[in-house]
């Protein structure tokens, strides 16, 4: 199974994903975790995304794509794959077209989680107080200023990535702002027809 998730920061990607992985035996391929890991360990291609991600803004087309494209040619992908966080551009998801096609894979479905912005900010306000609560490290992108622009990039570059797949027919939205588990039959009940 093969499944793209869509959607703002703070809007559950990651906590449903984990659930699809579970229940799919297929892998999560979230592109801000792997570059966080690659600032991390100060590889080329984390040096080069470390200071736009903490500002909030995206890296460039090339080194997602590049990325995205070696990732999903490893053995554990053979099950499928959720991509989440990615593409975040159309021309991502064009690129994104032309690597599947390359692989000969196609994408069962596009599913894009809604919500309300002004939640989205109480939600990630909640994350990173209950994260410092637990004396763990915060992001460096989870601060307003980096929050604001993260919100900006999702609406005026990611949003039309929903367009591009509602164009083809492929996009399937679900409400976001219901209680997680209901947020999770939502999706169980798009991925089973
Ligand atoms: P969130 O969805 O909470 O904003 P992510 O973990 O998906 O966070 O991404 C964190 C940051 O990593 C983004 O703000 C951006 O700088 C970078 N990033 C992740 N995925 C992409 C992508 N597909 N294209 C460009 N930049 C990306």
């Amino acid at each position: 199974m093969k499944l793209i998730l869509l959607g703002p920061p703070g809007a559950g990607k990651g906590t449903q994903a984990q659930r699809l992985v579970e229940k799919h035996g297929i892998v999560q391929l979230s592109t801000g975790d792997m570059l966080r890991a690659a600032v991390k360990a100060g590889t080329p291609v984390g040096l080069k995304a470390k200071d736009v991600m903490a500002r909030g803004e995206l890296v460039s087309d090339d080194i997602v794509v590049g990325i995205i494209e070696d990732r999903i040619a490893e053995p554990d992908c053979i099950n499928g794959f959720i991509l989440d966080g990615f593409p975040r551009t159309v021309a991502q998801a064009e690129a994104l077209d032309a690597m599947l096609t390359r692989h000969g894979l196609k994408l069962d479905a596009v599913i894009e989680l809604e919500v309300d912005e002004a939640i989205l900010i109480e939600r990630i306000e909640t994350r990173v107080a209950e994260m410092t609560a637990r004396g763990e490290a915060v992001r460096p992108d989870d601060n307003a200023a980096a929050l604001h622009k993260r919100l900006e990039a999702y609406r005026a570059q990611t949003a039309p990535v929903a367009s591009y797949y509602a164009s083809r027919g492929a996009l399937h939205a679900v409400d976001g702002m219901a209680p997680i588990d209901q947020v999770t039959k939502a999706i169980a009940e798009i991925l089973d027809t």
